[in-house]
């Protein structure tokens, strides 16, 4: 009875998850998915620890620590959650992506151990062997090592990411990084191989072998990627973990858990190939590693952009602004750090007031984060219809009369167009040079993530507005409500 009423429960936790997912599709409705799929989990989580019976027709056991572990799980998550800035958003999704990976890496190891746990001494593992050599096993460890190589390799390598997006980690490429990384992968897919099979009486070590690869894996994966392309990483290995949890609901017969990680699979690698189109990338490129250039290509184009720059005070720009028919504003990861989504929404008000038509244009992987301008435009209620993907704006450029760059730099970089050497070459861009004037804001002249100069600043239409976004912009609209 109890366990036809968890049946019961995870149908109704399965179908919270996919209504969260697509509330999560649109961000007026995003919050409201975000608390249908915690509705769900939680109900999961509840209905397993008291209702689940086991094939003995036991409950669980352990509830002190397996309440123990929510409790202490929930208030770093809790806590964690309401003290990050906005700004450090993408390092804890990465953070926390990395921990379901490790989840993943723990109930294989754990599992591995439960089903070799008769073997105690030299003579049990030939019994063992013995035993199983009719295949007998060999499904439940397929599920096991699958589930220990994508989650170790989740696991370390959004621990490189966080570092990365954090600053504390910088790329590096090793010398033959290529060549390693499909050695490692062929080394731990044949430990892997023996290991399923049971092919010797070293297949206990094997395992840990390809724990200990898998996460070495990780690191190398993650660590040359440089440039720009970070987003189809982190893309990536939110696919990784989903794949992970999905064998752990395999092993354990758990159809909530099983369903969850193929969503979390499945929209993940959509993301990656939505990522990798916007990057103009190959998605083989970025399993075998060799992806990205790194600093070293950085550096080899940085220093090639010659010429001078013009700046723009505040009441030109105001008055540029505010006779203008059509203006667009393109907000990058600099929005992000200054906090200034209300006052560019503000901005856009006051412009339409005016009656200019006000659009933004929205680059996929403009911020730190897939979708981070459209979440922080959203924080300040910025209409959806406003927010205009990159396809679409592109030919709109040529009948504008400003484009405003608000603390963006690599989405609007023609090297990516124009200079083979650049790591985002290939990479397409917002064509903010077809406007008539190009306004762009941000504090100094320093390069971007991708750490490469940019030649949209030296152009003829680009005026220089410096300053920190929310203030030159709470100026802005100061001065365009002085010409009134
Ligand atoms: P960039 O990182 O290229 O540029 C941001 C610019 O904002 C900087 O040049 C900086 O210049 C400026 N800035 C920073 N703080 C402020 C401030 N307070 N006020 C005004 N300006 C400020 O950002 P983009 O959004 O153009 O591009 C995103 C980059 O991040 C791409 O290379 C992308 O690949 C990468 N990336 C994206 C991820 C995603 O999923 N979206 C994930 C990981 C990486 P200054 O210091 O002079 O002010």
């Amino acid at each position: 009875m109890g366990n036809n009423i968890l049946q019961v429960i995870y149908l109704l936790a399965s179908v919270s998850f996919i209504a969260g997912l697509k509330f999560l599709g649109n961000p007026a409705t995003a919050r409201k998915g975000n608390i249908y799929a915690a509705i769900g989990m939680t109900i999961a989580i509840f209905g397993t620890i008291f209702l689940y019976k086991g094939p003995d027709g036991q409950s669980l056991k352990n509830l002190p620590f397996i309440f123990g572990g929510l409790l202490v799980g929930t208030i770093i998550g809790w806590v964690a959650a309401k003290r990050v800035q906005m700004t450090a958003m993408p390092e804890m999704v990465s953070l926390f992506n990395g921990m379901g990976g490790a989840c993943a890496m723990l109930i294989s190891i754990i599992e591995f151990q439960h089903i070799t746990s008769v073997i105690v001494s030299p003579t049990d593992i030939n019994l063992f062997l013995t035993a199983n050599s009719g295949g007998e096993k060999t499904g439940l460890l397929l599920t096991i090592i699958t589930g220990l190589i994508i989650g170790s390799v989740s696991f370390s390598g959004s621990m490189i990411a966080w570092g990365k997006l954090s600053g504390k980690v910088k790329d590096k490429s090793f010398p033959l990084q290529q060549y390693l990384s499909i050695g490692l992968l062929l080394v731990i897919l044949f430990f892997a191989y023996n290991v399923v099979g049971m092919r010797s009486e070293e297949f206990q070590t094997e395992f840990y072998l390809v724990l200990a690869l898998a996460l070495i894996y990780g690191v190398f994966f993650v660590m040359p990627i440089g440039g720009a392309d970070m987003p189809v990483v982190i893309s990536l290995l939110n696919s990784f973990t989903g794949v992970a949890a999905a064998c752990g609901g395999f092993l354990y017969d758990n159809k909530v858990m099983l369903i969850g990680g193929i969503l979390v699979g499945s929209a993940g690698t959509l993301l990656t190939i939505v990522m990798c189109n916007a990057m103009n990338r190959s998605l083989l490129n970025v399993l075998i590693g060799n992806f990205g250039g790194g600093s070293t290509a950085a550096a080899g184009s940085s220093s090639s952009v010659q010429g001078s720059i013009k700046e723009v005070t505040k009441s030109d720009a105001a008055i540029l602004m505010k006779y203008a028919k059509k203006v667009v504003i393109v907000p990058g990861y600099g929005l992000a750090v200054a906090q200034a989504q209300h006052v560019v929404h503000e901005l856009e008000t006051l412009l339409e007031a005016e009656g200019v038509e006000v659009k933004y244009a929205i680059h996929p992987v403009a911020g730190r984060m897939p979708g981070h301008m459209n979440v922080l435009l959203a924080e300040s209620n910025v209409s959806y219809d406003k927010l205009i993907e990159m396809e679409e704006i592109n030919p709109e450029f040529a009948t504008t009369d400003v484009v405003l760059v608000v603390g963006a730099n690599d989405v609007v970089n023609p090297a990516a167009k124009t200079d083979p050497a650049s790591p985002i070459f290939g990479m397409p861009i917002l064509e903010v040079e077809n406007a008539a004037n190009v306004i762009v804001n941000k504090r100094s002249m320093k390069a971007g993530y991708a750490g490469i100069e940019n030649e949209l600043f030296y152009r003829p239409k680009t005026s220089m507005l410096f300053g920190d976004a929310k203030k030159a912009l709470t100026e802005l609209v100061s001065e365009i409500k002085s010409l009134q």
